[in-house]
């Protein structure tokens, strides 16, 4: 039985992806915090479904002799690196933390698979946010990385990590550089949640109004599910590279609002307000990737577009809020 180890199994990817390795027969560890074993209902209700069939190792991302302390143990065939500090700050708070998190947890790991488990298939999430304000659009593989962001230049450094041990050490790692994908298990930090669970209160009348900023930045969104295939084809493949996933739309997040309210009855100008707060201050180039590589090399492509992601997440919003009405 092959082992997977995944760092940030209980988010959003790492859910959906310690569900697609168990269903293929993997002996599957994550690694969560020890904060998250306390507190099991909130901190992992992502995977509470799988929660009996996973082992679970308590380490911060910030320990790396913790890190080498797990690899070292299992020794695993495959290691997902999906773990960060995610918070795509623009006021540059918290650059300390977001920097040593990540490229030190991205080096450890690489290391002690270097170490431990050479034989292992490395794969690390990089982002679209390694593009940042990008010349051109869409991106792919060959445009040049201009990120804008400390969390950018993070997930650039660790993509080239990836690729220098990729190319120096022979290592079988991998990085997908994922677009923003959304999925009913999305945080409320996203204005795609932000907005599916502003409009199921509005319609449920316990909100009047949804406060966002920039209604013209356009995202590329996808879902999910489609990005942890992604990423399993990547390792999966004989010849290690780096690929951009994506679904090559960009949309605006004011297309996003008037699907999703419209989809309830309601007219999403009457409830919005624009608030100084959420508006971002350097938006120049859209993101909007070109995912031909992957397309082409590994026979990928997207099963979800935006309207039925929008859709599912409604759902699962409008039954998740009833079962609390009905408490
Ligand atoms: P990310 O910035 O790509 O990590 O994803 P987000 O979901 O946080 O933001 C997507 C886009 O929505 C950005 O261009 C934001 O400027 C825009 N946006 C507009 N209003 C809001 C809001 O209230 N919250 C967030 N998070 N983003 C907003």
């Amino acid at each position: 039985m092959p082992k997977a180890l995944i760092t940030g199994i209980s988010g959003q990817d790492g859910s959906y992806l310690a569900e697609s390795l168990l269903e293929d027969g993997f002996e599957v560890h994550g690694i969560v915090r020890r904060t998250s074993l306390e507190m099991q209902e909130t901190k992992l209700s992502r995977i509470a479904n799988v929660l009996d069939q996973l082992t679970l190792h308590p380490c911060s991302l910030e320990s790396q002799t913790g890190l080498f302390e797990i690899v070292r143990t299992i020794k695993p065939d495959y290691l997902y690196h999906l773990g960060a500090q995610s918070f795509v700050s623009y006021g540059f708070e918290g650059e300390y933390a977001t920097l040593d998190t990540n490229l030190g947890s991205t080096h450890a790991l690489l290391s002690a698979v270097l170490k431990f488990a050479p034989h292992c298939r490395f794969y690390f999430a990089s982002s679209s946010e390694t593009f940042g304000n990008a010349e051109s659009s869409p991106q792919n593989e060959s445009t040049p990385f201009n990120p804008r962001t400390v969390y950018g230049v993070s997930k650039l450094a660790g993509f080239h990590l990836s690729k220098a041990f990729r190319e120096n050490k022979e290592i079988h790692s991998c990085a997908g550089i994922l677009y923003n994908h959304e999925s009913p298990r999305r945080g409320k930090e996203y204005v795609t949640q932000k907005i599916i669970s502003q409009a199921v209160a509005i319609h449920r009348g316990q909100a009047k109004e949804i406060r966002l900023g920039n209604l013209e930045a356009r995202r590329d969104w996808g879902h999910a599910k489609d990005y942890v295939s992604a990423m399993r084809k990547i390792t999966e493949s004989e010849i290690p590279d780096d690929f951009v996933v994506a679904s090559g739309h960009a949309h605006l997040v004011r297309d996003f609002c008037e699907k999703a309210f419209s989809l309830l009855d309601l007219n999403f100008d009457e409830f919005f307000k624009a608030d100084p707060r959420f508006f971002r201050s350097s938006e120049k180039t859209p993101l909007c990737g070109d995912a031909s590589k992957i397309k082409r090399l590994l026979d990928w492509s997207p099963t979800h577009d935006l309207d039925s992601i929008i859709e599912e997440m409604l759902d699962c919003e409008m039954a998740r809020t009833s079962n609390e009405l009905s408490r």
